[in-house]
């Protein structure tokens, strides 16, 4: 996932991706907690443009994954299509003025600074997929979720559990009176 500029200013460059989830350090991490299952690589195409002083990293990726659904934390699996739009700027000392005028041109994309002779979309890639996995995962629409009291899955399941009582401080509310 290294994008050499030399080359990239004579055409543009496809870049095959196919990887394994855990080979991007932020998904490695949530993998490492539990939070999410990669049930594939993340793969697709990508495409890096040389326009003037910028690059720009366009393309598309896909995978599944599985996350617990935020109600009941029965696994959901989501089919995931990650839009990649990256633009890089060049950061050499002395063309930072450029830099600078780019920015205000531009400022509804963000530019991410880049020096040397290559960069690498590693950990860029990784941010697009952590944006796109799913926030609030669920079953089904009308999941019931846990009971709050015994825990027992209300889709499956029913229980006598009393609802539970709600602060006290509500309670006062009840009684409060506007003096006369
Ligand atoms: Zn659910
Ligand atoms: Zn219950």
């Amino acid at each position: 996932m290294l994008i050499q500029i030399d080359k990239l200013k004579r055409r543009p460059r496809q870049i095959s991706i196919d990887e394994q989830a855990t080979s991007f350090p932020f998904l490695a991490d949530l993998i490492e907690q539990g939070a999410v299952v990669f049930n594939a690589t993340i793969n697709g195409t990508c495409e890096a443009t040389w326009v003037g002083d910028a690059i720009e990293v366009t393309g598309q990726l896909a995978t599944t994954v599985t996350t617990p659904c935020c109600r009941c934390l029965m696994p959901v699996v989501s089919q995931l299509d990650i839009p990649v739009m990256l633009s890089y700027a060049g950061n050499d000392e002395e063309e930072s003025p450029v830099v600078e005028e780019i920015e205000l041109q531009d400022n509804d994309v963000s530019l991410i600074p880049f020096s040397g002779p290559e960069i690498d979309l590693r950990l860029d890639l990784d941010q697009e997929v952590i944006m796109a996995l799913p926030q609030q995962p669920l079953c089904q629409e009308i999941c019931q979720g846990l009971c709050p009291v015994c825990g027992c899955n209300l889709n499956k399941d029913s229980c006598d559990c009393e609802p539970p009582v709600f602060h006290a401080g509500l309670d006062a509310l009840k009684n409060f009176k506007v003096k006369q």
